[in-house]
């Protein structure tokens, strides 16, 4: 049924084009003409110009013969870096690029079984219910394309993402993450005359941190601090530094409370530094910048999606394993913005690096899954 040597030459041609996040010209202009070989209507929203990127979001649309609620499919454009030339070298199966690239399979291999799953409901003439496929651009840079998609151009209530490692990972929930950067500010002086007439950023720092729940906190929650930098020279109390960091958690009132737990012990250590020079006072002070990254999902194991995820696989006897996922992809936002999407592995491995593969078999199976869960939809 699947045609492995369509979906490897669809993998080939798509991996061939360029497409770093905010990049996305080209590869949108391919999946344009390339979805309209499938009677795909297209519609694009506006997150170009939102976003500072080549391309929308694009939304294609089949229509179904089937009554039934229209099933949306995900998968995103952009790649990370560094892409420039990628070459995907195909051998005994394995496709890697040349080794001085990422692959680009994270997430083309994604687009590419959604494709040959639609010309498989094509040749077979497999009725089913509407479908709406979004090819989002930027997913690698903090979900800006999921993030500025207009919803409204969608009435698909459930779906799919292919967008994780593996083929037998069904990610039903994954965290919700905020990124902290703090900014303190003590007083410079010379550390060797004058030291009493400082105030270490440093310190203040040191102290906040060394109070601080990090790391797994518990089951469904962690927190690190990343990123450190301040001071000038060995001689001089530092005035600045900054702390970078983030915490991620499934629940939203976990995540809520050790960010607070993480800024208001910066807060009190910044609180009890002040000096008097002369005639003056002078306090450390600190500037926040909090940024939610993405919002936590959670897609309920009796949900619709997953029962239909559950009862396809069971037809073509496809392993699957329901779980929870570290991190954070465009599904966070689709499920947050009511749609309930859960994610599928598309044979990808090793992503985010040079090494990174995907098997042609394994990409044939993952087609082979949607298109039965397309016809049990
Ligand atoms: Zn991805």
């Amino acid at each position: 049924m699947i045609n492995l040597a369509r979906i490897s030459d669809e993998f080939a041609r798509q991996a061939t084009i360029d497409s770093p996040s905010f990049k996305e010209a080209e590869i949108a202009g391919y999946l344009r003409q390339r979805f309209a070989q499938l009677n795909a209507e297209l519609t694009e929203d506006n997150a170009a110009e939102k976003i500072g990127s080549q391309s929308n979001n694009l939304i294609f649309r089949i229509p179904g013969q089937k009554e039934g609620a229209p099933l949306l499919l995900s998968a995103h454009m952009d790649t990370v870096g560094p892409a420039k030339g990628v070459e995907p070298v195909l051998r005994e199966g394995v496709f890697r690029s040349s080794g001085n690239t990422i692959l680009g399979a994270d997430d083309k291999a994604g687009i590419a079984e959604i494709i040959e799953a639609l010309e498989v409901l094509r040749e077979q003439k497999i009725t089913h219910v509407p479908l709406e496929i979004v090819i989002t651009v930027c997913e690698e840079v903090g979900l800006l394309g999921a993030k500025n998609l207009d919803f409204s151009l969608l009435s698909a209530k459930r779906g799919v993402a292919l967008d994780t490692t593996g083929i037998s990972d069904v990610i039903h929930m994954a965290p919700a993450a905020n990124r902290f950067t703090v900014q303190i500010t003590g007083q410079e002086a010379h550390a060797g005359v004058v030291p009493e007439n400082g105030i270490s950023s440093i310190m203040i720092a040191a102290r906040a941190i060394s109070r601080m729940k990090l790391g797994r906190i518990d089951h469904e929650t962690t927190a690190n601090i990343g990123i450190i930098t301040g001071g000038e020279a060995t001689n001089i109390i530092p005035r600045t530094t900054q702390v970078k960091g983030e915490i991620r958690s499934h629940n939203p009132l976990k995540l809520k409370e050790i960010t607070q737990h993480i800024i208001g012990l910066f807060e009190e250590e910044v609180a009890k530094e002040s000096l008097h020079l002369e005639d003056q006072k002078i306090n450390a002070s600190m500037t926040l910048e909090l940024l939610n990254e993405y919002p936590s999902m959670k897609v309920d194991q009796q949900a619709d999606i997953l029962q239909l995820i559950c009862k396809s696989a069971e037809i073509i006897d496809f392993p699957i394993n329901i779980k929870a996922a570290g991190g954070g992809s465009d599904a966070n936002i689709l499920n947050e913005q009511g749609i309930e999407c859960v994610i599928l592995g598309t044979g990808m491995n090793k992503v985010h690096s040079v090494e990174e593969e995907v098997r042609v078999d394994d990409m044939a199976k993952v087609a082979h899954l949607l298109v039965e869960i397309i016809r049990q939809a």
